[in-house]
């Protein structure tokens, strides 16, 4: 009767206006309509008024997209409701059609306020609604309201504990089960609400406890056979929910396991692949199986790296004082003490994880990109006094004057040299041949020769002015190849040496070399050592004019790596041609990552075809243990850059591969280059890189390739101190279309030391009488590798004191590259620099005549040698070395570092520094800078007017790269100085050599999506 009532006054007041309109007057600016309501509801004592304002509320309420429940919550309308909700309760019996009011309205104004569960908590609200609940089970009209009332105080983490304590979750469980169509709303609202308290691990706990998850199962299965019409995916995907949150701990893994439940989730999202509608429901099993699935070590006995190379002495801090506190570890030392190395390893499923927020059932496609800009607020250098270049040299002079041999052009005086004959020479100086070279390397002058010049220092040229157009007459022959004198890092006895190491370049071969599944050349029979001749390398001399084979080996010989490698691979014996036609960009493939995942977890539900055979294993001396039965394939990749440390096949066609990490260190696994022989043609092989570690990847993009977290757990050592954390696999498919193949396989074009060294040695037939190219060993590494230091200019016009003035005078430029092994692009790019400044352009003319190039092709020799991806041999990440360089474990990077100090000394810092690299992520070419007032900018910091005079002169050089590069993205560069890349080449030469073009050069690993190298997209299907 009351309810009739109240609804006809209401009508009856606002009758003439349409509802909408007369709310929007209540609702609309100025008006308190809201709080003239809601002080009316708070001093009500009878329950018939209380019930007409709820009914206004309601209308009200219920119309206006949310809005006027933004402003009733504003008003404190929630706070009313509840002490309502309080008093009424105390009423007994309470009214129910008050209760159902309130729980309906609280339903309605809970989502929009964020406060809502601590105001139910602190107002005693919780228990009234639980009472309700427990005395209404069978009340489907009011069951309803409380329902919903409960799903929003569960998502509060502190009430969920609570309501748990209550019995809520028996409650919940009892609604849900057993299955039944009957009330289907009801259910829902539970689920939901169940799925929120069970994101308590002690919630979970109880569930696990009470049994539920084999019930929640078993629920799950007649869902999914009873809905046929899948009228009811919410219900479904809200069981899963609640199977999601138990499985966050490890009881509720346990239990699900014990439950069969791979099987169950496993068995029903294959039958529910067909329907593109029940993907949630996919995802969210897949996200559950991944989880559940007993996590494991990876198959190693260490996860030190199999080689191990002992140091001159061990830093005192950092990541390999830490690897050599702990027991030791690495093929050599298992050799003396075999025992083994729990502590290194210390993973098992250890943890009740909690990244199931940030691991979604979507794939976790922008993770690192997102992590990367939260963190990149905090990284900003705020400090301006290292803002400001100190251009302090830091060293005496007396220290670095024995750089002065590296800089001979800057004394050099030429007063030896017939300008005359070399002139008459150059008839034929476009003609490459050995010869020629040996000719003029007679008419060298005498290294070193004093200057009696005396010459003023030039203004140094800028960038923009370089002239295209120049005399092109003079040609004097060069100076010669230097490569003495290198400066030897002082330490003694290096152990690891290796004298004319047999090569082993004689073996047959028939069929098409395999590099990332692209054929790179075809070689038709053929053995020998004169194999390299006899096959195309007429065709090679042309498509690859730098590239010699013979002398290839010859350069392998004298390379020292610390496995001691004998072997040459082919793709690097007979050189990389790049495929003719530009592969497309690959899309991420809807699908993709799902169906390998599904295969991954078929390895528990079909255990017979498992074979779980190892056939590859550094980690044994007599490694490669396979026997050739023609049932698995052979793997190798002991030869320069390789890296493979282990290969188990898991099914006839599935390989999981275990990829070494760099030496003495026990991470940075994403290089990989390793051979494959022993294939069946038309088969499709899978291979797993199965302890990747970056959290996304380019290889998530494409059909047959894919990237995905997997179940092998990360010691927190090797995860930087984070527990819980999972390796990632690198999936891709291939098959064969040769018999008797050998194929290989590698993250980028491979470009070894050896490449490095031959390329140098061919560059030398580019010279002509114009160009003055000096090569000079700046150093020795830590492995017993030395490190070239190219300077390359153009012969001063005679030996008159202008020409000799002008010769000297150059402003220099300082190239670097390759400090990060894994990053073979960076080599290629600078093969690309060597290639055009010995050109016969104009343009490269010109900047010979306008610059000197000094340039360190490879900061990082022994780590390309070794196969490692970030690091040196001290297990460093050179590139983080800069600020205080060791001269024993960092040889190159201080010898690299005194020569631009000793320039520094001499008033001739260079006009630009570059050190090349390659990005795995974004695309194009980018370069980051240094700017004190891009970094001001880019933080809160305050700085005075002074602080941030800056010439603008260090963004020339990428502008003018970005107007005529078709490559190059101005748009990805940053000027920004980051804290944690003080150390790096870049700030370093910024901030003490005082160089204010100081740059690191990004070049993308995997394309360009702009100008003219964009490619089309494609590959989805
Ligand atoms: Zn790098």
């Amino acid at each position: 009767m009351e309810y009739r009532y109240g609804r006809r006054y209401y009508q009856s007041a606002v009758s003439p206006e349409p509802p909408e309109k007369s709310g929007k007057e209540v609702m609309s600016k100025g008006s308190s309509g809201m709080e003239v309501i809601l002080a009316s509801l708070e001093n009500t004592r009878d329950v018939p008024t209380t019930l007409n304002i709820l009914y206004i509320l309601s209308e009200l309420l219920t119309v206006g997209r949310g809005r006027r429940v933004g402003v009733f919550v504003s008003k404190g309308g929630t706070g009313i409701l509840f002490q309502i909700l309080i008093g009424a309760s105390k009423e007994l019996p309470p009214s129910e059609e008050l209760m159902l009011q309130l729980h309906s309205l609280l339903a309605k104004v809970g989502p929009k306020d964020r406060k809502f569960g601590v105001k139910a908590r602190l107002s005693g609200a919780l228990n009234v609604t639980v009472n309700l609940t427990k005395q209404n089970l069978q009340n489907t009209k009011l069951l309803l309201p409380c329902l919903q009332v409960l799903r929003v105080y569960s998502t509060n983490s502190v009430n969920a504990i609570s309501l748990g304590k209550n019995g809520v979750v028996e409650i919940m469980f009892k609604i849900v089960s057993p299955y039944s169509k009957k009330n289907t709303s009801l259910l829902k609202v539970a689920l939901d609400a169940l799925g929120a308290l069970l994101k308590s691990k002690t919630n979970a706990r109880r569930a696990v406890d009470g049994g539920h998850v084999h019930i929640l199962l078993a629920l799950y299965q007649d869902w999914h056979r009873n809905d046929t019409r899948h009228r009811h995916m919410l219900i479904r995907k809200g069981l899963l929910v609640c199977l999601r949150n138990i499985t966050n701990i490890k009881l509720g893994r346990k239990a699900f396991i014990d439950a069969d439940g791979m099987r169950i989730l496993y068995n029903s999202s294959t039958e529910c692949l067909p329907v593109r509608t029940l993907d949630p429901l996919i995802n969210t099993s897949s996200l559950i199986m991944r989880k559940c699935f007993p996590k494991n070590r990876l198959p190693l006995p260490t996860i030190k790296s199999a080689f191990h190379y002992q140091l001159p002495h061990i830093p005192a801090a950092g990541p390999v004082a830490q690897l050599y506190s702990q027991p030791p570890g690495g093929r050599k030392i298992l050799q003396l003490c075999d025992r083994p190395l729990k502590k290194v390893d210390d993973v098992v499923d250890e943890s009740d994880n909690e990244e199931t927020d940030a691991d979604t059932e979507n794939d976790t496609e922008n993770e690192e990109d997102e992590k990367d800009q939260n963190t990149a607020n905090d990284d900003i250098e705020t400090d301006l006094n290292k803002l400001h270049p100190k251009k302090n040299p830091g060293r005496p002079f007396e220290e670095l004057r024995v750089y002065e041999r590296f800089f001979l052009e800057l004394s050099e005086d030429f007063q030896g040299y017939n300008f005359e004959s070399s002139k008459s020479a150059s008839t034929t100086s476009s003609s490459f041949s050995s010869s020629r070279i040996a000719t003029q390397q007679k008419d060298s002058p005498p290294a070193g020769s004093i200057s009696s010049h005396s010459c003023s220092p030039l203004t140094p040229l800028e960038l923009d002015t370089i002239h295209l157009t120049k005399d092109q007459e003079a040609h004097i022959p060069s100076p010669d190849t230097q490569q003495e004198g290198a400066l030897n890092s002082g330490q003694g006895g290096r152990g690891l040496k290796q004298d004319g190491s047999p090569v082993n370049a004689t073996r047959h071969i028939q069929s098409p070399l395999l590099l990332g599944g692209i054929a790179t050349r075809r070689v038709e029979g053929g053995s020998g050592s004169n194999l390299g001749s006899e096959c195309g390398s007429e065709d090679t001399a042309l498509l690859l004019p730098l590239h010699d084979p013979d002398l290839y080996v010859e350069m392998v010989k004298g390379t020292h790596s610390v496995p001691q490698y004998a072997e040459v691979a082919y793709p690097d014996y007979f050189g990389h041609v790049p495929p003719t036609f530009r592969e497309p960009l690959q899309e991420r493939v809807y699908g993709v990552q799902r169906s390998k995942i599904f295969q991954d977890i078929e390895r528990l539900i079909h255990p017979n075809d498992i074979v779980d055979k190892v056939v590859y294993d550094l980690d044994i001396p007599s490694c490669p243990v396979v026997e050739d039965d023609g049932e698995s394939l052979k793997f190798n990749s002991q030869f320069e850059s390789g890296n493979l440390r282990k290969a188990v096949q898991v099914r006839k066609y599935e390989y999981d591969l275990v990829l070494n990490s760099d030496i003495n260190s026990n991470h940075y696994h994403q290089w990989f280059y390793f051979e494959v022989s022993g294939m069946r043609v038309g088969a499709t092989y899978r291979f797993n890189i199965i302890n990747s570690e970056k959290s996304n990847s380019q290889f998530n993009y494409g059909t047959d390739i894919c990237y995905y977290k997997n179940h092998f757990a990360r010691s927190s050592i090797a995860a930087g101190g984070q527990k819980g954390k999972s390796y990632y696999t690198m999936t891709f498919s291939t098959s064969f279309s040769h018999k008797d193949d050998v194929c290989y396989f590698a993250y980028h074009y491979p470009y070894t030391y050896s490449t490095l060294k031959m390329h140098l040695s061919k560059l030398e037939a580019y010279r002509t009488p114009h160009i003055y190219l000096r090569q000079d060993v700046l150093c020795e590494t830590l492995g017993g590798n030395s490190c070239p230091l190219l300077t390359i200019t153009a012969m001063p016009e005679s030996n008159s004191n202008d020409h000799i003035c002008q010769f000297r005078n150059r402003p220099l430029i300082f190239l670097s590259a390759r400090v990060h092994p894994g990053e073979t692009n960076a080599s290629w790019v600078m093969k690309g620099t060597l290639e055009f400044l010995m050109g016969s352009s104009p343009l490269a003319g010109s900047l010979r005549e306008s610059y000197i190039f000094k340039i360190v092709p490879m900061l990082n020799p022994d780590g390309v040698v070794n196969g490692n991806h970030r690091c040196s041999l001290s297990g460093e990440d050179l590139n983080r070395q800069w600020q205080n360089p060791n001269l024993e474990l960092h040889p190159t990077i201080y010898h690299t570092k005194s020569l631009l100090q000793y320039l520094a000394h001499i008033q001739r810092a260079p006009l630009v520094y570059c050190d090349y690299h390659g990005h795995s992520r974004k695309k194009n070419v980018f370069m980051y800078g240094c700017s004190v007032k891009e970094t001001v900018w880019q933080s809160n910091i305050s700085a005075t007017s002074s602080d941030l005079q800056e010439d603008l002169g260090y963004r020339a050089l990428p502008k003018i790269l970005s107007q005529i590069a078709p490559a190059f993205s101005m748009g990805s560069c940053s000027f920004v100085v980051e804290r944690s890349k003080e150390s790096t080449a870049r700030v370093v030469v910024w901030r003490e050599i005082g160089v204010q073009r100081s740059y690191t050069m990004e070049s993308t690993l995997c394309g360009c999506d702009q100008g003219k190298y964009k490619l089309k997209t494609g590959g989805s299907d």
